[in-house]
């Protein structure tokens, strides 16, 4: 019989101990002898020295643990702003999510930006309220932040059990109305329940009928045998199952992954409420879908091989069977399978249908769909990042080129958030989601391949468009050794709404039948160059007459006219830069208020909302990435860092200067 499976990502806010808790998971499920702390860089999920330097996560680790006999593949995911991506992929793939609040904290803006991540698609979760064991810590505070601003239904399931000094020795358990204690002496591995202390008794009891009554509000059929009074605790989890896996109530627990309370209740929950695989059968217009179907989510290398992290949605693979993959038809993949054990990944023979597994053989990229050979599904592609920040890179030595260029190369199959580009000169020009993701590149080049680099510092990436109408018509007639070509090209330029990017359109035939395909493409080039800023984009380029020169015309005297004309044309329309603007989100307490929109308004950033809540306020802005480059520093020292920001791309926009 096939095992029981959940694939489940930990995903929240950068430190609020999702490394910490996939650490002590892994303990407890016995997939690790010992338990490393991301204080001294000893975790096995953050492998990479970029990651314990920092004590941050980069990239997302797979591994995979057992509890209650069910197989969960554990992905742990960054929590950083510039690896946004990186929980994108993730968060298209898993079937359930464990979001990490901090009580301390509460729901940052990073945080609620990876819940809308989720939501994207419609992702069961639940909460772990983690931090429990420091004194500023407030559960209460926590959900009302959840219910306010992601407006959630939670349903607390455990609760910190704190003693009469104010230290939190244990939990509530509110469905079974008992106190847990964690011994200290197994670093939490086993934990004994008993009965609740007198004086936390009516806490226990209130607890218990809210979440009965929250239940009942989101299940209907809880709602019958509650009301009835005929309800048992079978009911009662079967309801939160359902609730949970139709995303309408939030299933809470509370601990704290450090002092290593309250881990086990939380794995009970993944494995009770969160969704076994298949989850869902991917869309679909064809009447038939392949035997065999998968998404490339991931592409890392291991000792120069290139690995795809697979999530396999229908049938099982083999190792050698043959596959097709949607970004390179025509040429069919034998494949070798492995499970990804964090840094590793080991051997195995075969995987089914809602595995994700790691698949050498495939030169597959981020995004593809692999599938039985000789069909041609599509799945849902990932989004498209948008890079904000490029530094140039170049070897210090000049024999390194041909390594630097071979690691760059791989660095961007490995993560599409980062662009390279090779400029004129033979510089690279890396464009990347913000400093921290060019920095950990340049560190990687550096340790990974043994390359020393000149890189500058980095610079806001611009685009470009045109502010008005403008025609230009260019006659050619020249050698290209020793044949002659001839053409004269009529064109007209608009600007387009922002953000639609570029139409070209032929409103006339060329004076002779031809392909026009070589025309179209000067175009494409021309425009995705750019002439002053960067690539110009929102730009409706259209071919009002093409003509033969005295009688004589070529297709590439047709081209070079047309690229002649076009540049004329985009100069007269008025070049105009277009720079990132981003979205800021400001948490401020009421008394920081005024200093955060000083700050803002120094920073010319319009302020669009903001939504007060009972202990802090959230103002929503937006401004030029080059007009805020400096704010998270200026608002550190202005409110002695009470404040934390979010800043996300929105879109690339003229801001008159
Ligand atoms: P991540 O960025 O979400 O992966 O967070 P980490 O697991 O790296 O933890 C961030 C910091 O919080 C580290 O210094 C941890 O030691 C600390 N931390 C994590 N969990 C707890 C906890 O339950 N209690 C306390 N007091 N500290 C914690
Ligand atoms: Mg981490």
């Amino acid at each position: 019989m096939r095992e029981s499976l959940r694939n489940i990502g930990i995903i929240a806010h950068v430190d609020a101990g999702k490394t910490t808790l996939s650490e002590r998971i892994l303990f407890y499920c016995h997939a690790i002898p010992r338990m490393g702390e991301v204080g001294d860089g000893s975790t096995v999920m953050d492998f990479m020295p970029e990651e314990q330097k920092r004590g941050i996560t980069i990239g997302a680790a797979c591994i995979s643990c057992f509890w209650q006999n069910t197989r969960i593949n554990l992905v742990d995911t960054p929590g950083h702003i510039d690896f946004t991506y990186e929980v994108d992929r993730i968060v298209r793939v898993i079937d359930g999510a464990v979001v990490v609040f901090s009580a301390v904290d509460g729901v940052e803006p990073q945080s609620e930006m990876v819940w809308h991540q989720a939501d994207t698609y419609h992702l069961p979760r639940i909460v772990f309220i983690n931090k429990i064991d420091r004194e500023d810590a407030s559960v209460n505070e926590t959900i009302a932040a959840m219910r306010e601003r992601l407006a959630v239904l939670p349903a607390i399931l455990t609760y910190p059990l704190i003693d009469a000094n104010k230290k939190c020795i244990g939990l509530l358990d509110i469905v079974t109305k008992e106190a847990l204690f964690f011994d200290a002496t197994t670093l939490g591995a086993r934990f004994e329940r008993k009965a609740v202390p007198t004086e936390l008794q009516e806490l226990t009891d209130t607890l218990h009928e809210q979440l009965l009554e929250t239940v009942a509000t989101a299940d209907e059929t809880f709602l019958e045998v509650w009301l009835e009074q005929s309800w048992t605790v079978k009911d009662l989890t079967q309801a939160i199952q359902r609730a949970t896996q139709a995303c309408t109530l939030i299933p809470v627990y509370c601990g704290a992954a450090k002092a290593n309370i309250g881990i086990q209740p939380l794995l009970d929950g993944v494995i009770d409420f969160l969704p076994r695989p298949p989850r869902f059968e991917p869309k679909t217009t064809k009447n038939s879908l392949p035997e065999t179907l998968g998404f490339v989510f991931k592409v890392v290398h291991h000792a120069d091989e290139r690995i795809c992290w697979l999530r396999l949605y229908r049938g099982s693979l083999k190792n050698g069977d043959p596959l097709a993959i949607s970004s390179t038809p025509n040429q069919a993949a034998t494949i070798h399978l492995y499970r990804i054990d964090a840094e590793q990944i080991l051997a195995v023979d075969e995987a089914h249908a809602g595995d994700i597994v790691a698949v050498a053989g495939l030169l597959a990229q981020t995004g593809d769909t692999i599938q039985t050979q000789g069909q041609s599904l599509l799945l849902d592609p990932l989004p498209t990042p948008s890079p904000v920040l490029a530094t140039t890179i170049e070897p210090k030595h000049a024999e390194d080129y041909p390594q630097l260029a071979e690691a760059l190369a791989r660095y961007q199959v490995e993560d599409p958030s980062l662009r390279i580009e090779t400029m004129e000169s033979g510089v690279y020009r890396v464009l990347g989601m913000g400093e921290l993701h060019l920095q950990v590149l340049v560190e990687r080049l550096i340790r990974e391949h043994h390359i020393k680099i000149h890189a500058t510092t980095s610079s806001i990436v611009r685009k470009e468009s045109i502010a008005k109408t403008a025609s230009a018509s260019m006659r050619v007639s020249f050698e290209q050794g020793s044949l002659a070509q001839y053409g004269e090209v009529q064109l007209t330029v608009a600007p387009r709404e922002r953000g639609s990017g570029n139409a070209i359109h032929l409103a006339v035939n060329p004076p002779f039948s031809c392909d026009t395909s070589p025309l179209i493409n000067a175009i494409t080039t021309m425009l995705a160059c750019g002439l002053r800023y960067g690539a110009m984009v929102d730009v409706a380029v259209t071919i009002t007459d093409m003509q033969a020169v005295a009688g004589k015309w070529t297709l590439q005297g047709l081209c070079k006219a047309t690229v002649d004309a076009l540049t004329e044309a985009l100069h007269k329309a008025t070049i105009i830069a277009l720079e990132p603007i981003m979205q800021v989100t400001i948490v401020t307490p009421h008394e920081t208020m005024g200093s955060c929109l000083t700050q803002l308004a120094r920073a010319h950033a319009t302020v669009m909302g903001v939504d007060e809540e009972a202990t802090c306020s959230h103002i929503h802005a937006e401004a030029a990435l080059l007009d805020i480059v400096d704010l998270p520093t200026s608002l550190r020292s202005a409110t002695k860092g009470r404040c934390p920001v979010l800043m996300t791309f929105t879109r690339f926009d003229h801001i008159p200067r």
